[in-house]
């Protein structure tokens, strides 16, 4: 697995202006590829590759000679990413995400990410070096992380407020990592429902059940980013006041998004550490985003935003606890969840669960919270999928008696 670390660097003022200028560089490659991809698809309708991309490199080299100025790898990465981007996008589109875009063409005031992948970098006596040929200044930063014995793929330089580099300055550094304690299955369970008001809805092997409500600091912060906002476009555009204002906008809405990031990383920590079972059964998000975003066609714009932003959230907290479970010999497996909320988990009739309604109520009987109910539709799913039949009875059982112990009626759920 890899691993990837986020550390804080300090450039001097001159080093400042050797990493704009490779960013520069980085960029204006960027949207050069960019256009390339652009005008060929206009007039020969086809697509470019990265390979062809690549080796145009040391022809532009020639013609423009400063690009030599930048760690060869550097520009390959660049072309990279703007492969990664445009595969992401039909990826997307492919799965009815009407929202997608293409890649942009970057602006100059932006600082464009520097990626150097398998070379070009050194760590050494707490130090982090990168190669140029800007100038003599040397890219040479001091960390207080060690990274000496890691075999380390990828690090990348970047700013958190890119626009004119305003933010601080960090680097990433992604490696390998091998968990101390492989993978076994131990025949415990988890399978976690994963949502938007509650962000985890989790039941094991026991038929024990965990929540978890998503944290929201939104709720706090929104309200006075909003004040502000309004105060904001009072003022003329750029401004002195506005630009205050704007400055105290960006500095909450960082605040917010590490408390949200802060919020995950804990729970995901906790529901590891807590957790006996090694085998972790999440819905795959996928699947969900596809029903969002048929359902959303024609809303307005924000609505939309909410949304992908919400799956943005799952999606790095189920990235936090695989992560976290690997590191400690656990797995993270992602199965189909369609239906799962919908589905009775005792008779398996479907029906109409609007998000609002919180309780799923069957004929048969069944009367349960639907998180719950997709909960342990996830774990017999995947009990059933892989015939672990012990684990399938072990599971229907436990979950009887949880049942009788909180005066709950759980219904046996029938196998297939
Ligand atoms: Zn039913």
């Amino acid at each position: 697995m890899q691993l990837t670390e986020k550390v804080k660097i300090h450039p001097t003022e001159e080093q400042v202006d050797v990493l704009w200028t490779i960013s520069n560089l980085s960029r204006l490659t960027y949207n050069f590829a960019l256009a390339e991809r652009q005008e060929t698809w206009r007039n020969e309708q086809r697509s470019v590759r990265y390979v062809e991309q690549q080796n145009k490199l040391p022809e532009m080299k020639k013609k423009f000679p400063q690009y030599a100025m930048v760690y060869s790898k550097v520009l390959q990465g660049v072309l990279k990413k703007l492969d990664g981007n445009y595969k992401s996008f039909f990826a997307l589109r492919k799965n009815g995400d009407t929202s997608a875009r293409p890649p942009k063409h970057r602006g100059k005031n932006y600082f464009f990410t520097i990626v150097y992948n398998q070379s070009g970098f050194e760590f050494r006596d707490g130090k982090a070096s990168f190669s140029h040929k800007v100038n003599e200044v040397p890219l040479s930063f001091g960390i207080d992380r060690e990274f000496e014995n890691k075999k380390i793929k990828q690090v990348e330089i970047f700013n958190s407020d890119p626009y004119k580099a305003r933010g601080e300055w960090y680097i990433s550094v992604t490696y390998d990592y091998e968990p101390e304690v492989p993978y076994h299955d131990n025949g415990l369970y988890q399978a976690i429902d994963a949502g938007i008001t509650k962000i985890v809805t989790a039941v094991n092997s026991q038929g024990k059940f965990f929540e978890a409500k998503t944290a929201r600091p939104d709720k706090y912060w929104n309200k006075k980013i909003d004040t502000l906002k309004s105060r904001r476009d009072h003022c003329k555009k750029n401004s002195k006041r506005w630009q205050r204002f704007n400055t105290n906008i960006k500095k909450m809405e960082k605040k917010k998004a590490d408390q949200n990031k802060d919020y995950q990383h804990k729970l995901s920590k906790k529901m590891i550490e807590n957790t006996k079972a090694n085998t972790i059964i999440v819905g795959d998000l996928k699947v969900k985003k596809m029903a969002k975003s048929k359902k959303l066609k024609g809303k307005r714009k924000k609505g939309l935003n909410r949304s992908t932003q919400n799956q943005g959230f799952l999606s790095r907290f189920i990235g936090f606890l695989t992560y976290k479970a690997e590191k400690v010999g656990k797995k993270v497996i992602k199965i189909d969840e369609s239906y799962t909320s919908k589905e009775c988990y005792v008779c398996k009739k479907r029906h109409k669960m609007p998000l609002y309604q919180r309780t799923m109520s069957c004929d048969c009987g069944n009367t349960i919270d639907r998180d719950r109910n997709s909960a342990i539709n996830i774990m017999e799913r995947f009990l059933l999928q892989n015939a672990l039949w012990t684990g399938y009875r072990y599971f229907a059982d436990n979950l009887r008696q949880t049942g009788l112990k909180m005066g709950i009626e759980f219904l046996d759920p029938i196998p297939k």
